[in-house]
């Protein structure tokens, strides 16, 4: 719901002519950001003071395949899809696959440190990068990291994974190949109410067993998904759970139905509805599309959607699924929840129409209450979406001044000055008055 126009958008095809840029920009003093696909949910890659966009649209080649080594080597605008897809042939993929996967970057999700229905049991981004090549603010080409797994050195790579854009512009990374699992079952499991839903996915984490996948769909997303995909289940059911249970090696077969088995028990415990397994590869990929296309399908519903993003602890899904719904209801808004069950992270979309400025003040306040509610349970204002400048004015709840003293001392390890993506993530910055004084939500 913010909006902010740059002066001009860069389409660099190397390092060099991102390092040209940057330090053309530190020569005028003009601000900077970096931006991938755009399907960053903060607003981080918004040029919130105007300048200079640096899309990574031509830094798109995947350079090099190590396959001996399991590693891949690409541009940070690669798609994320593409490079799962340029080494299934060798049994390999990149495993972080975030909802977004299709059009999503890596020098995005690397920012981002992105998340995806299948990092449950893989691990995020941070956990699948081993180098990255990145242009500093002021213009100079440095590697962090090192291709080669447990090599001796600071660990500054886990501050650029996951520092949003603002501590200089990734051109090329390193990343670790995961083998693809050898067997796979995807589960779909339809409750009559959402308590019952989530109250499985905490016995199911609590029983030990890690599904590869544990994805939650509530009422409001079903009549989406139904529309546009066509996917069958119970006309009594409120809530789905599409959960994967995968294996490698010999005994994968055993290992995979003997985990379902413990998904299936829970389920019929709590009254689940249904429970069909998909019967092949192309049953399961329907699913899939239906999952990670849920929130494209949600545009048969308004004009707008917000998408929030908060995590906590998994035994209290119950009691803030039954917050967000309170809050829906209060502020007269639409909601829809998919989100990464397994994981406590949480995604109340909420659909309105931001032609109408009422709405979008009634869908900010409603977000800031869900992210307060997050707190109070023990979780965090953001899972995997980020801070960007959506929830910067709430990063003081989280932390105290110290906390936040000591990141902006870690920050200005990497960036001193106010040009590369000003105003995102760190409260109080001097340079952003004149963004924050702009009205929020105004379209145009
Ligand atoms: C339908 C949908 C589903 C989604 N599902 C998920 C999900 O499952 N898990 C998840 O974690 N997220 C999800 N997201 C959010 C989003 O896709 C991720 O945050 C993704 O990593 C953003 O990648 P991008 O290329 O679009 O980056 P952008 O949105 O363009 O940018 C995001 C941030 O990265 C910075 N950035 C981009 N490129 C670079 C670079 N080369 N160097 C330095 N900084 C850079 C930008 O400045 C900005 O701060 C979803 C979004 C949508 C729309």
């Amino acid at each position: 719901v913010e909006k902010s126009a740059p002066i001009a958008v860069c389409l660099p095809e190397s390092t060099e002519q991102v390092a040209q840029i940057v330090r053309w920009c530190n020569s005028n003093q003009i601000p900077f950001t970096a931006r991938g696909a755009g399907t960053g949910l903060s607003g981080g890659s918004l040029p919130a003071m105007g300048g200079l966009v640096v899309s990574s649209k031509r830094l798109n080649r995947i350079l090099e395949v190590d396959v001996e080594n399991r590693r891949l080597r690409a541009q940070a605008g690669a798609v994320n899809k593409r490079l799962s897809e340029s080494v299934g042939t060798f049994g390999l993929h990149f495993a972080p696959d975030p909802s977004s996967q299709s059009v999503s970057t890596l020098g995005g999700n690397i920012a981002e440190n992105a998340g995806g229905p299948h990092t449950l049991k893989y691990g995020v981004t941070s956990q699948h990068i081993l180098e990255v090549t990145m242009v500093t603010v002021e213009g100079e080409t440095i590697q962090l990291g090192s291709c080669v797994e447990g090599s001796w050195g600071p660990d500054f790579l886990s501050l650029i994974v996951g520092g949003e854009g603002t501590l200089g512009i990734v051109t090329e990374a390193w990343v670790r190949l995961t083998p693809l699992p050898t067997a796979i079952l995807t589960a779909l499991i339809a409750f009559r109410t959402v308590a019952e839903a989530t109250i499985s996915v905490a016995e199911i984490i609590a029983s030990g067993a890690i599904p590869a996948a544990l994805e939650m769909m509530d009422e409001g997303i079903l009549k989406a998904v139904r529309l546009a995909f066509s996917l069958e289940y119970p006309q009594e059911a409120s809530a789905l759970l599409l959960v994967e249970c995968d294996s490698t090696g010999e005994d994968a077969g055993i290992k995979t139905d003997r985990e379902m088995e413990i998904v299936r028990r829970i389920a019929a415990k709590n009254h689940a509805l249904s429970f069909e397994i998909a019967a092949d590869a192309a049953a399961q990929a329907k699913l899939w599309t239906a999952r990670k296309k849920s929130v494209g399908a949600m545009g048969r519903l308004a004009p707008s959607i917000v998408t929030h993003d908060g995590v906590i602890p998994r035994s209290k899904l119950p009691e803030m699924l039954a917050f967000v719904y309170e809050v829906a209801q209060l502020r007269n808004l639409g909601v829809a929840n998919m989100f990464h069950a397994g994981d406590g992270n949480l995604h109340p979309c909420f659909y309105f129409d931001d032609r109408d400025p009422d709405q979008v003040k009634q869908v900010v306040e409603a977000g800031e209450m869900i992210a307060r509610k997050c707190i109070d349970l023990g979780g965090s204002i953001t899972g995997e979406h980020g801070i960007g400048v959506e929830k910067i004015d709430l990063m003081s709840l989280m932390f105290s001044e110290q906390d936040l003293e000591l990141q902006a001392r870690a920050k200005k390890i990497f960036n001193n000055g106010s040009l590369c993506n000003p105003c995102k993530v760190l409260p109080n910055q001097k340079s952003c008055v004149e963004h924050k004084s702009r009205s929020r939500g105004v379209s145009w």
